[in-house]
This record gives structure tokens, sequence and C-alpha cells, in this order.
């Protein structure tokens, strides 16, 4: 899964380029830095690459999120529909944001559950922050169609999921806005950086603004530049930048990889009694990060996630049990722990998160497991994983 298992030469050059020059920095310089806008380059490629009008880069997935979320208005009080299985970061920005993180159910995509969600829209629901989770996309065509139809805003979580698309179209692109990750384990990674794209002009334009403290960047001295609105400072580094741009460049070769190596494994599985897998609703456009797949109950699920690990077969999550990417380990949240006070908790009607309930989700994640795809394998690592596997499960 993560670029850098084929960290190379290519990544060498482009951070080469940027110590030559020694300009880290994304705006101005002109002259000295002889020609190389990393981060302008890598947003206009990766614009090109999922067919969006506008891309921004910033300092993270997490920055990305707050960006979106910032430049589409949502805040203070606005609740925010959030799937219960995502990384914690998605929940992090909505409550950072001022807003209330109101959790629907998941359904068998591991992701948003779109009648779900329409039994938790509120007068005060303002937009719906679906994730495409472990590489693969949600029902997205459903979600969107329900999003117009009450007026609310969509913002897609594809942290996860770049190079990903539905019926063609990539993920990231539904929304009014699409996040992505480039932090150390995603598809694409350079080591810290993030992304949003839009194709609404005024959306990217309050992005670029407020991912720099409100600079409007226009002339070419920054000490000039006008400031409508505050900001903050999600900037990414040329050098990050620079990563990320030879990372994309090799994002196809790293999906056709990932998913040979999937088909093989899912169709060498797929006969094994009581195994059935995630539902894709666009395989085509499925990224092949993850592996997904239920088991009969959570006992059996457990143990075979357990014996799996044991047996060498590494990479599987139980992601029921596991402390980032399911509110079931999320104490901190339920109790709104936090350094400082979160705007939420001086709302009168401020969630009560320990006394929430999801059998849906919980009779779901506790039944699955996901195993990483790696790049790397060998075609002998592949058939001895495939091997391994058949026998843990059989058992
Ligand atoms: C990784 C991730 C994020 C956060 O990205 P960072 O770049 O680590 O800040 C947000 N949402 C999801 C679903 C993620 O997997």
């Amino acid at each position: 899964m993560p670029g850098f298992e084929i960290f190379g030469d290519e990544e060498r050059i482009e951070v080469q380029d940027v110590l030559d020059t020694g300009i880290l920095f994304r705006y101005g310089f002109d002259q000295a830095r002889k020609g190389h806008w990393k981060a302008k380059t890598f947003e206009a490629e990766l614009a090109k690459r999922v067919g969006a009008g506008y891309c921004l880069l910033c300092s993270s997935g997490t920055a990305a999120l707050n960006i979106a979320l910032a430049s589409c208005g949502v805040g203070a009080g606005d609740e925010v529909i959030v799937p219960p299985f995502t990384f914690i970061a998605t929940i992090e920005a909505v409550l950072n944001a001022g807003a209330v993180p109101v959790f629907a159910e998941i359904d068998d995509t591991l992701c948003l559950d779109p009648g779900a969600v329409e039994a938790v829209i509120s007068p005060r629901t303002k937009a719906v922050l679906t994730v495409h989770m472990c590489g693969s996309m949600a029902r997205i065509d459903e979600i969107r169609m329900l999003c117009d139809q009450k007026g609310l805003i969509l913002i897609e979580d594809a942290c996860q999921a770049v190079g990903g698309s539905f019926q063609g179209k990539s993920l990231g692109t539904f929304g009014r806005m699409g996040c992505f990750s480039f932090d150390a384990v995603k598809t694409i990674t350079c080591g810290e950086g993030g992304g949003v794209v839009t194709n609404d002009k005024s959306l990217y334009l309050k992005a670029d603004a407020y991912a720099d403290h409100g600079h409007d960047h226009i002339g070419d001295d920054r000490g000039l530049e006008g400031h409508a609105n505050l900001g903050m400072n999600f900037r990414i580094s040329e050098l990050n930048a620079a990563v990320g741009l030879a990372q994309l460049r090799k994002l196809d070769l790293m999906l056709e990889k990932q998913r040979s190596h999937k088909k093989a494994i899912k169709a060498a599985l797929a006969d094994i009694p009581g195994i059935s897998f995630r539902k894709i609703p666009d395989k085509k456009g499925d990224s092949a990060t993850f592996l997904s797949f239920f088991l009969p109950d959570a006992s059996v699920t457990r143990k075979i996630a357990h014996d799996l690990g044991q047996a060498g077969v590494d990479g599987c999550f139980y992601w029921y049990e596991n402390n980032w990417h399911y509110i079931r380990q999320w104490d901190h949240l339920k109790k709104l722990q936090t350094s400082a006070r979160l705007a939420i908790q001086l709302l009168e009607n401020c969630p009560d998160y320990q006394q929430l309930n999801l059998p849906q989700s919980d009779g779901i994640m506790s039944r699955t497991i996901s195993m990483l795809i790696k790049l790397s394998w060998t075609e002998q690592e592949l058939v001895q994983r495939i091997d391994k596997m058949t026998e843990v499960i059989k058992a």
C-alpha cells in the first residue's frame, strides 16, 4: 500500500532540485528558485489526475479536512454527519471547526449507509463528511443524491483513496470538496502532506487563503498581499511537495500492482466456506490498498485475526479492537477529552457520545478483518501468503 515501499531515484531527483536552490518555501522567491515550483506542479498534476478544476496542497490530510470544512462555511454549532469507522482525524477536524460530529451507521461497504445518514439528519445538519475507507468507495452516488435533495454540503474524506473512482469519476470529486492525505502510510506519501480538490473556484480561493493566514496571493510581494479573511498556517513545504510529485507520477503503477495482488488473494480465498467480502460499489474503481473480508461472528473473527498474526501473515487489522479507527475504543472522544475545552461543550445540546449505540456498525466491524496489500511482495511471497491464509481460515 504505502508509497514508501517504492521510494527511489525519482523522489531524490525532485528533492535535489529544491536543495540546489535552497528555496524550501512554496511561495515567492521567483528568481532564486530557478523555475522549480514543486507544490504548484504537484497541484496541477493532481488536479488533472483526479479530474478536478482546482487543487490546493497543504500540510496534512487533517489540515485538508480543516480547510474543507472552513471553506464550505461549516462552523460553530453545525452538525456534520460522519461514520464511526474512519481515522480519528475526521472527527477531530469537525470538532476543531466547532461543529458537532453526528455518527451514522456504516453498511457492508464499510462506509456510511445512505439510509442511516438520512435517519440522523436534523434541522441543524449542515454537511455530510463521508469517508472512503481502506481504499474503496462509499455508495457515493446515493449519498450525493441525498445531500442534493436535503440541501446539505457533501465533503469527501478520500485520504485513503487517492486513485480510486466510482463509475469512472475520481473519489474526492463528488462532493463540494475532497480531501487527500500523503502521510507516511498512505498510497502516495511525502512524509507529511495533504490536498483538497474542488471544481468551485470560489471555494478554492477560500481554501488557498485559509491555509495561509488569509493571504490572497495576489501580486509578488507577500508583505503587500490582502487579507479578506482570517486563516491558519496549513502550508506544505517544497521539500514535501517534491517527494509527493515523484510519488504521484508512480500512482498508476502502484494501483496496478495493488489490484493484481488483491485479485490473486481474493480469488484464492473466495471458496472458503464462511468467508465473504466487503461490498465495493464499483470494483473497477477500487484502489485496492486493502482486502477486507467478513467472517461468521465476532469470536471466530477475533481468533482468525490472532492466528493470522501468529502464522506470520502480517498487516491484518481487526479494526473492532483497534484504538484509532473505530469508535468503540475512542474513550477520549466519548468523554470529549482534549487539552483545551472544546466549543461543542458549550452547546446546550452537546451530544453524550457515551450513550451512543451503533449496533449495525458493531455487527459489521466485529466480523471484519482488513489486510494491507503491499506493493513489494514477490510472486513467491504472494503464494506463501495465500497458502498460510487458507490454512488459518480453514482451520
Ligand atoms: C490518514 C487519514 C487522515 C489524516 O491524514 P494525515 O495526513 O495523517 O493528517 C484523515 N482521514 C483518514 C480516513 C485517514 O486515513
